[in-house]
């Protein structure tokens, strides 16, 4: 497919105002490409150039993105500037200089999707002194000779700014549309996805294989698993009854979520966060020990990280630890309060995929291939039969300093990138205040009044994630309890993602001052769950019907939630159930 292609689809894809509207414009490129373009043109329509756990950013810096706008269209970079100044937006920018552009002498030529692509990885892979150089002359080799609407998109996209507000699930919908007609193959392809966290590669195999090719899609070394999520109950009768009686409990760790990798024969490990980054460089300590401590020749694994003090027996939280080797340099060897790994699943070994066998075959076996006593241990557990077991268990935990426990069906598979009842957290209840924290997508943002103007920041507007129609509903304003620092934050990251309107993914009826690109993920804690005319978290659309909000919300972090993506913030489903537990409770207490 020819870019100038497939950015008309990207324009087409900017004007919709539906999401529906999307899977459709999608579908169609989709189905016109060939199959060794589908992978590409997934990454670039996610505005990636490889999927995130390899971690390959293009960077270019503004800068230069204008010194290339300059060089290809024969005007000063001065002149770039002033226009950038305008449009706020260097894509637009660009767009403008390739329409008057004084360099005639250079001829069109029209390139494939795959070319500017590779041209991408060669700038962002280029390194080394002279390096800018070489970026930039690739960005003017393409600018000029590229048509206005298609450096709209080559500039968006090196700039890491392609924003065409397509999430996974509008990308799985619109595969399963162009290559087997509908959007029903979504469920079979989301389960692809989810084990292998791949889009691209989803697409590359469903374009050259089919659906049969989808199916026999294996869990693969380096390829991380969506992890498994928890929900939620309020009881520990309750629990226990939706486990028909029996149950493992585990504690809850406050650490960091790692999947290791481990493939002896090339010595090597690779660990990746909750969403999926590649943390490796993170934990040498944790790597080393995995190759020592770990009886496999290959294995895929998961576990909480957190400092440990053997002798005391007491967890440090989690983010004291990572502050203080972040001070140190991330490789520090943190000999006060190691960090140690508590494993609590066994997702393969050896060839063999331990996804679809039952929770307590794939313990067992997890116990029976790490010694348990290094830096790699177990989480602790036991099996529960009555209430009283789970609720005495439950009260060590916390007095230990952990945050509760996990609850695990004995018979359950692994489910991959999906919160089900096969996995149950009960965390420590604060009192007077929501039982749980709440991770709420940022979607716009306040300007500050009065003495906040000086920090450009006053609020941020908030909201979950509404899985089954794939988009972002608003719960909450915070407009209270930010430090000077944090106003300062939020202003410098967030004025980066700025939108000029409302993304076709948010559902709103609040307006804040500025939208922004729904990316960045907050924790927060409020005082209880309420009902509001004004959010769109859970309204259906009916004229006086409310949706939820959150009463008292404050930030519990000390800013954006760097292991969350959008999708993984709290759903509207969540909200519901808690709104519904809250009462009971309340009912009962
Ligand atoms: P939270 O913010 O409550 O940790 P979460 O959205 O990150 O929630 P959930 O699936 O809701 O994730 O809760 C499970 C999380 O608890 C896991 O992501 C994991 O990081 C952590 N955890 C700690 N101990 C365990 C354990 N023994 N078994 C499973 N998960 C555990």
């Amino acid at each position: 497919m020819l870019f100038e292609e497939a950015a008309k689809y990207y324009e087409r894809l900017e004007n919709t105002s539906s999401r529906l509207g999307m899977v459709d414009i999608l579908s169609e490129m989709l189905s016109h490409a060939k199959p060794n373009e589908i992978k590409d043109l997934i990454y670039l329509t996610q505005g990636v150039l490889a999927p995130p756990f390899e971690g390959l950013q293009i960077g270019i810096a503004e800068k230069f993105a204008e010194s290339a706008i300059a060089m290809s269209s024969g005007y000063s970079k001065e002149d770039v500037v002033a226009s950038f100044r305008k449009t706020g937006d260097l894509g637009l920018t660009s767009e403008e200089f390739v329409k008057k552009g004084k360099l005639k002498t250079l001829s069109k030529r029209h390139f494939e999707s795959n070319y500017v692509f590779e041209s991408m990885h060669k700038i962002a892979k280029t390194s080394g002194t002279g390096s800018q150089d070489t970026k930039i002359k690739i960005l003017v080799e393409l600018l000029a000779s590229s048509s206005a609407l298609e450096a709209r998109y080559i500039i968006r996209f090196a700039l890491g700014r392609l924003r065409l507000g397509a999430g996974d699930a509008t990308i799985l919908e619109a595969l399963s549309k162009a290559f087997t007609g509908d959007r029903k193959a979504k469920p079979e392809l989301e389960n692809a996805y989810n084990i292998c966290s791949d889009l691209g590669k989803v697409g590359e195999i469903i374009s050259e294989k089919g659906m049969a090719g989808i199916s026999r899609l294996k869990v693969t070394l380096f390829s991380p698993i969506r992890p498994a999520l928890a929900e939620r109950l309020p009881t520990s009768e309750q629990i226990l009854e939706k486990m028909n009686g029996r149950c493992a409990v585990e504690s809850k760790y406050d650490g960091f979520r790692v999947q290791v990798h481990l493939d002896r024969k090339n010595n090597k490990v690779a660990m990746f966060s909750r969403n999926l980054e590649n943390t490796t460089l993170m934990f040498p300590d944790i790597e080393k020990a995995a190759l020592s401590e770990v009886s496999a020749k290959e294995a895929i694994f998961e576990g909480e990280a957190l400092a440990y003090d053997e002798t005391t027996g007491e967890f440090r939280p989690f983010q004291e630890t990572i502050q203080r080797k972040r001070k140190h340099g991330i490789a520090m060897k943190s000999t006060e309060f190691p960090l140690h790994l508590f494993s609590f699943d066994l997702m393969y070994l050896d060839g063999e995929d331990y996804l679809s066998r039952p929770y307590e075959e794939r313990r067992k076996k997890l116990e029976s291939i790490i010694k348990g006593n290094g830096l790699i241990r177990f989480s602790d557990r036991i099996i529960a039969t009555t209430s009283k077991q789970i609720d005495k268990y439950f009260e060590e935990a916390v007095e230990n300093g952990l945050e509760g426990i996990v609850a695990k069906e004995p018979n359950s598979v692994y489910v991959a990138g999906a919160r089900k009842f096969s996995w149950i957290k009960l965390k420590r209840s604060y009192k007077g205040e929501l039982s749980d924290t709440v991770d709420l997508v940022i979607l716009g943002y306040f300007l500050g009044k009065g003495q906040r103007a000086e920090f450009g920041f006053g609020g941020l507007l908030t909201g979950v994630y509404n899985e089954k129609k794939d988009v972002f509903e608003t719960l909450s304003k915070i407009g209270t309890g930010f430090s000077e620092e944090q106003m300062r934050m939020f202003n410098d990251t967030l004025k980066k993602i700025k939108v000029s309107k409302k993304p076709v993914r948010v559902d709103a009826i609040v307006s804040p001052d500025f939208w922004v690109e729904p990316k960045y993920v907050v924790t927060v804690r409020a005082d209880e769950i309420t009902k509001s005319p004004m959010h769109t978290c859970g309204k259906e659309g009916g004229k006086d019907e409310t949706g939820y909000a959150l009463r008292f919300p404050r930030l519990v972090s000390d800013g954006i939630r760097k292991d969350k993506s959008p999708a993984d913030a709290t759903t509207t489903n969540e909200i519901i159930e808690m709104f519904g537990q809250q009462k009971k409770v309340r009912l009962e207490g």
